[in-house]
């Protein structure tokens, strides 16, 4: 747990690694009447969200025989999380700069393409201009903006019918916010939420009219300022269950609790459930002054879908104080435990615990940890609370700890699935920790990462410290069984991070890797059954649909999102490599062949040498975390779009803040820093780089070594 003296100083990562979607009649026919069993037509499939689908025409006799049907080459490199929605023949995507696309999903002809034209706002989003999709209904395309737009296309033309700002303008700076996740329609509303929590925001989830675009309510998820009211359906909770566990002057930096992924909705108690997320800023000691649990932090939230008016809450990280989420997809189950018919909801927030509900009351029935959880030994089922590790609490001891889970979580936001057939869980876990330190107190800035966590990136970690934090970093595709609450089977995958998950009625688990596969696994045992190299890094959630009898599979290939942030090591190996994004359809005898990768386009190490003074590069290390790292990477190693600048060729280059702050590169999204990083700062920064590459030179060759 003590990280000893080593200055493992990394923290604050947080977030940075920072959404989700159906019914046990297999039909999802449910809330439209209207869809087809053979359509993926809502983000989870069918209300229970479980990403099974009862197609077996792929099966366990003859997956051997599953080939690329076409592919759709997507416009950017930047990372691809959405699910695609599948009705009535016709493929609704949204790529990385919430692009819309309508494709034939019998022979791949892109009908329309949208574009929202979000590039200027992605400088804000903490994880890469990402979206994880559309929802679709009632002959309308819906699609959140990383700006705050949420948008109604016509499903025929792709042409925008109504459009809304959704961003609080009341609660600033709301510059801060993003659209990333997928909205859903609930009983003629569109239910949306939005990130932002790294970079000070107050937490809230809307509904609007889903003919008009007009606003039906919206739900805080924690307190405003004291004193104050919102006029709002959260104001009543807010005051007599949230407000008496907050302290200090946590409304300074907004609190946190976006609601940035997981919605789902059960038409039988006709109950809505939002997923929380973390504090802002990140340290408990800053936001809340180290006491109080911050309602609703890290929590699923019940409310009533036509009003927001609140049901129930269930807080699974009081607290909150390592970036754990309660953002991670929900599922629903109608399972007998204790020898009792439940009807539960289940999720595995980044905490590291496997939640079991009762999604009736939001009486807790089972947590257990899924992967190395050292900020808690266990949960208490009787009080449903967490038993600590006083370590833990960084900012209370003031020294730094080294907690498992990472910030990233030991689940994050690709999709679980679960199969009624198996009775399994299928989770991307990822096994790792991460230093926390406090911060003493934080500037108050606009578009800053503000964590309250320091966050080094490298420099203050010594090169044995890295590699034994890289070895232990392990990625698992694990089968949870939450009857038994025990691990069924687990798969350990050559990646640290990996897609989301697809469970099938023929008996199978399909899952994309950071090893650039796609991959079928048998879905009682784990065993490999088949793979497919895509090219890429796959983060996103496959999906199947069949027309005519023929059965598909179809996933968004495209490695980025938050994964790379910590992932950079992936991009020192040629074969996961970011680029070649694409959505691939499969079908069984499918013939299409990709076309011959492209190479590897890593420029080599040569950096000018290393001469500033150890000063000068612990204060650019500090500003990079502030300013570059949510783009460039934890310790400039990037692998995602954007370069890794301990490679880049301006670093040897006298007019380095032309482009830092004269806005030089502009065209190609590298944004002008004028009024927020002076000169000295960027020589700051670029010393830091400067001794980045040099240090990561000497350590990484030769590459045959790592
Ligand atoms: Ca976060």
């Amino acid at each position: 747990m003590k990280v000893a003296v080593k200055s493992w100083l990394l923290a604050g990562f947080a977030g940075m690694l920072s959404a989700c979607g159906g019914n046990g009649d297999t039909a999802g026919q449910k809330e439209t009447g209207v869809v087809q069993s053979a359509d993926w037509p809502t983000h989870g499939r069918t209300p229970e969200a479980q990403r099974f689908s009862p197609l077996s025409s792929i099966n366990l006799s003859n997956i051997n025989r599953l080939g690329l049907a076409w592919s759709v080459d997507l416009e950017t490199n930047a990372g691809q999380e959405a699910t695609p929605i599948m009705r009535d023949g016709i493929l609704y995507i949204a790529s990385a700069y919430n692009i819309v696309r309508a494709v034939d999903a019998r022979s791949g002809k892109t009908l329309w393409v949208y574009d929202p034209d979000v590039r200027e706002a992605s400088a804000r989003s903490c994880c890469g201009p990402v979206s994880r999709g559309v929802a679709v209904e009632n002959g309308r395309v819906f699609v959140g903006a990383l700006d705050g737009r949420l948008i109604a296309l016509d499903a025929k033309t792709g042409k925008p019918v109504w459009e809304v700002q959704t961003l609080d303008q009341d609660h600033p700076p709301a510059v801060n916010y993003t659209i990333t996740g997928a909205p859903r329609i609930v009983k003629g509303k569109v239910i949306i939420g939005n990130g932002g929590a790294e970079f000070g925001a107050r937490g809230y989830v809307s509904a609007y009219d889903m003919a008009t675009g007009k606003r039906v309510w919206r739900f805080y998820t924690v307190p405003g300022k004291p004193g104050t009211q919102d006029g709002e359906i959260s104001d009543q909770p807010l005051k007599d269950i949230a407000a008496s566990t907050w302290h200090g002057e946590y409304w300074r930096w907004g609190g946190g609790g976006t609601v940035w992924d997981s919605i789902e909705y059960d038409p039988e108690l006709d109950l809505l459930y939002i997923g929380v997320g973390n504090g802002s800023p990140t340290n408990h000691g800053i936001r809340s002054a180290g006491k109080g649990d911050n309602l609703f932090l890290s929590s699923i939230v019940a409310l009533k879908p036509d009003t927001g008016k609140y049901v129930w809450h269930y807080q699974e990280t009081p607290g909150e104080a390592w970036d754990y989420t309660a953002t991670q997809p929900i599922i629903f189950a109608d399972i007998e435990m204790n020898g009792a018919k439940h009807k539960v909801l289940m999720q595995a927030p980044k905490n590291g615990f496997f939640y079991i509900l009762d999604r009736a009351t939001g009486k807790l029935l089972a947590a257990d940890p899924i992967a190395r959880t050292t900020w808690a030994s266990h949960i208490d089922l009787k009080t449903g609370r967490p038993v600590e590790n006083p370590e833990a609490r960084y900012y209370l001891t003031n020294q730094p700890a080294l907690v498992f889970p990472s910030s990233g979580g030991a689940h994050n936001w690709q999709p679980m699935s679960y199969s009624p057939e198996t009775g399994l869980v299928y989770i991307p876990v990822q096994d790792m920790g991460l230093p926390f330190a406090g911060e003493a107190d934080i500037a108050r800035q606009a578009g800053v990462y503000n964590s309250g966590t320091i966050m080094t990136g490298g420099a203050a970690m010594n090169d044995a410290d890295l590699k034994e934090a890289m070895k232990q970093m392990k990625g698992y595709l694990l089968a949870w069984d939450p009857v038994r609450r025990k691990v069924a089977w687990r798969k350990e995958l050559a990646a640290t991070f990996n897609g989301g998950v697809l469970a099938t009625g023929g008996g199978i688990v399909f899952q994309g890797n950071g090893a650039r596969k796609l991959a079928a696994y048998n879905a009682k045992d784990g065993t490999l059954l088949w793979s497919f190299d895509a090219q890429t890094g796959i983060v996103a959630p496959p999906i199947t649909y069949a027309i005519d009898g023929v059965q598909y599979i179809a996933v968004m290939a495209g490695w980025g999102g938050a994964w790379p942030m910590l992932g950079g090591q992936f991009a020192e190996q040629p074969a996961n490599g970011v680029g070649n994004n694409r959505l691939l359809v499969f079908k069984l005898d499918g013939k299409a062949r990709l076309p011959a990768p492209e190479g590897s386009a890593y420029l080599p190490f040569d950096p000018p040498a290393d001469t500033a003074p150890a000063a000068v590069v612990a204060r650019g290390d500090s500003l990079y975390g502030q300013y570059c790292l949510r783009c460039h990477g934890i310790g400039a190693v990037s692998a995602s779009m954007v370069p890794d600048l301990r490679r880049s060729g301006y670093l040897a280059d006298s007019n380095f803040d032309q482009i830092v702050v004269d806005g030089a590169l502009s065209s190609m999204g590298m944004p002008s820093f004028k009024g927020v990083l002076d000169a000295r700062d960027v020589a700051a920064i670029r010393a830091y780089l400067i001794h980045r590459a040099n240090r990561d030179k000497a350590m990484m060759l030769p590459s045959s070594q790592r």
